[in-house]
């Protein structure tokens, strides 16, 4: 597989809670991979941002950002960036730290619905059954999120389904969902903002990007101009994963560019 267009914009150094590399490390292989672009991704989850340390992890994330960018200036594009949890629960707080620091980009997440655990946590054999109403709550926050808008793309849209559908195999018919979806889609459009083809899906029981191509193909035809691609990795080894079906997705659903950020602007990557 050749990588020399590989842009991956979502990926999480040992700064991150759940992260394995350091910056320096995921950026050596992203080198040996032949990839063209990383942007570091650090979780900073707003809701428990001071219970758990996040103010920390920003800055630590942030300068180990800045110095391999510096490392490897000229060999490999390296963006400074941050997956803001849930900033829509505390938008003070987000607020602050957005201006704190001269990020490249900035993906906004919901990880979980208000005071509660992340859908990875959630026991939804014995106490979270209805499935339906998390689903209801999480695409309400996710509009909330997106009519907010300060963030640059919206992570894995249909998150829960990661463990919903991939992992515990509950069927999920997201027919229900179409009018939330579209209403979320057109206010990412409005606002000019992108929309993530997340690949960990592919590489995990899911088997499909999150969102899927349908969802993308939605967000084109709703006035979307923007899309970035990223693998989620968490560990070196997953660097650059499934970039090239993201971006085959892209073009398919009628986008001729993927997004490359620099300080919080997109620049267009033409897909050959
Ligand atoms: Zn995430
Ligand atoms: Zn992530």
């Amino acid at each position: 597989m050749s990588y020399k267009n590989i842009i991956d914009l979502h990926t999480h150094t040992d700064s991150s809670f759940d992260g394995h590399h350091s910056a320096i490390f995921m950026c050596e292989t992203a080198q040996l991979k032949g990839l063209r672009a990383i942007a570091f991704t650090d979780h900073i989850e707003i809701d428990t941002y001071y219970e758990r340390g996040f103010d920390l992890t920003a800055r630590d994330s942030y300068l180990h950002a800045a110095n391999a960018r510096s490392a490897f200036n000229g060999k490999l594009i390296v963006s400074a960036g941050i997956e803001l949890g849930e900033p829509t629960y505390d938008t003070a707080t987000a607020e602050a730290l957005l201006s704190k620091f001269n990020y490249d980009i900035v993906i906004g997440s919901i990880h979980n619905l208000r005071g509660m655990p992340d859908f990875c946590d959630l026991d939804y054999v014995n106490e979270h059954t209805d499935t339906r109403a998390l689903l209801d709550t999480y695409f309400e926050e996710v509009l909330a999120l997106a009519k907010w808008g300060n963030f640059d793309t919206l992570a894995h849209l249909t998150y829960p389904l990661r463990y919903i559908a991939g992992e515990q195999k509950i069927n999920v018919d997201m027919k229900q969902y179409s009018d939330i979806v579209d209403s979320i889609l057109r206010a990412l459009a409005e606002n000019g903002k992108a929309l993530e083809i997340n690949t960990s899906g592919l590489r995990q029981p899911l088997g499909v990007t999150m969102p899927d191509e349908s969802t993308v193909k939605r967000f084109r035809e709703l006035g979307g101009e923007f899309v970035t691609v990223g693998s989620d990795a968490h560990k070196a080894e997953h660097l650059g994963a499934g970039i090239e079906e993201g971006i085959g997705i892209a073009k398919r659903c009628g986008f001729n560019c993927i997004s490359l950020f620099k300080g919080r602007t997109a620049t267009p990557v033409p897909i050959e």
